[in-house]
């Protein structure tokens, strides 16, 4: 039978980065001691309000479809919530609730793009976004991010990868995977190239609540930014909650009335007691959110400490998100030959980056997911397995002479 072209173009390597982490979940259930360092899926509990809410709302008997560019209340709160963090003041109407930022950054994709367009992604990157715009048949055009400037995009870069052809930029900051956090300065300089050769700016900002060392900046709210900023969040990492699947997107009203259009054929409106629990979520005073975040950054500093004690290694310290990259270049192994014997000899699971782009060769993935103790536990396997490789290296260079 034949198949779309659309099934070659969502087939990407995007799915086989993940086949160490699928190995390792193997292992474990069958019983080996295996620390699993290759997932971004927090391991605390969502919050029991929201889950009592949401409770509540499935015995009250709201088990019907639900309003589908979202419940009003909520657009409402989204649109309150989005103007405190980014000083963007936005209307409801501006607002779309889908099943997760991973929905969301599809939807926008299909609305913006077509074949022959060119969107420009800084890499190392996300995963899923070579097939979520390859998609709509536009092509992503990358740019590096050099672990020498810790992952920080250079604005001249960008500038110098537009062409006429180019109709977006795609950045997520804090960065999934290197955990750089785009400046101010930085955002202005891209939101000048936007600006000059009137591009949308995509802004991914899914960990935008998770950050350690100065506020979260958006770039929607810049001057002249508001008619091409589309901005992507969701519940998933701020609240625990990535199994509800329910996120947004922010953006100028003609393009939300296009994704609620998407919404209808596509989706038909996220369940109704998952958006009374997002009502929850953004409406209620949860101390846990900070305690989360300030467990996040105290796993970050441990993990640093430990990290940087290894010879071989060197650890950039994320300066937000759920991720930490290490570069292992010093031990003379790829990032994937690394995980490889991290995995089948030490029994830790993280993800190589060379999934995410060439500029992150050499380089690890480690996520911030698992308790303080446990990740240093996994700090000791990765000096463990950092010296075992070293030792072998120079064992094959004596034999060699
Ligand atoms: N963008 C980035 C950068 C991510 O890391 C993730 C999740 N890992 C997503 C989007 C999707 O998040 P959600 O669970 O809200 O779909």
């Amino acid at each position: 039978m034949k198949f779309s072209r659309l099934t070659d173009r969502i087939a990407g390597k995007g799915s086989a980065a993940w086949d160490i982490h699928f190995r390792a979940l193997e292992r474990r259930r069958r019983g080996d001691d295996v620390i699993v360092l290759s997932v971004g899926d927090p391991d605390f509990d969502t919050p029991a309000p929201i889950t009592e809410a949401a409770i509540a709302s499935l015995r009250a008997g709201d088990t019907h479809y639900a309003e589908i560019a979202g419940d009003a209340e909520l657009r409402a709160l989204i649109a309150e919530r989005h103007r405190e963090r980014t000083s963007q003041v936005v209307d409801a109407e501006q607002v779309v609730v889908l099943a997760g930022a991973q929905c969301g950054l599809f939807a926008v994709a299909q609305c913006l793009l077509e074949p022959g367009d060119e969107v420009i992604v800084p890499e190392p990157m996300y995963v899923t976004y070579e097939a979520v715009v390859g998609a709509t048949g536009a092509t992503i055009v990358n740019v590096p991010m050099r672990p020498e400037k810790h992952f920080h995009v250079d604005p001249a870069d960008i500038a110098a990868a537009v062409t006429p052809r180019t109709r977006a930029i795609l950045l997520n900051s804090p960065h999934n995977p290197t955990g750089a956090g785009l400046s101010p300065a930085e955002l202005e300089a891209i939101a000048d190239i936007c600006r000059r050769h009137d591009l949308w700016l995509i802004s991914d900002e899914v960990y935008g609540s998770l950050v350690f060392e100065r506020p979260h900046a958006s770039p929607c709210a810049l001057p002249g930014m508001a008619e091409r900023t589309v901005t992507i969040d969701s519940l998933s990492k701020s609240h625990a909650m990535t199994g509800w699947r329910v996120g947004w997107v922010v953006g100028p009203v003609p393009l939300a009335r296009h994704i609620g259009n998407l919404a209808l054929c596509m989706l038909y409106g996220c369940p109704a007691f998952v958006q009374v629990a997002a009502k929850t979520a953004l409406d209620a005073e949860l101390p846990e959110l900070e305690a989360m975040r300030q467990a996040y950054r105290r796993r970050r500093d441990a993990a640093c400490t430990h990290l940087a004690r290894i010879d071989g290694l060197a650890c950039h310290r994320p300066e937000g998100g759920m991720f930490l990259m290490v570069d292992v270049r010093g031990t003379g192994l790829s990032g994937e030959a690394f995980a490889e014997v991290l995995l089948d000899g030490f029994g830790v699971s993280v993800l190589a980056g060379e999934a995410f782009g060439p500029s992150a060769a050499g380089h690890v993935r480690l996520s911030l997911a698992v308790d303080e103790a446990e990740l240093v536990r996994a700090c000791a396997r990765i000096a463990a397995c950092a010296e075992h490789v070293q030792r072998q290296r120079a064992v094959a260079a004596v034999e060699s002479r």
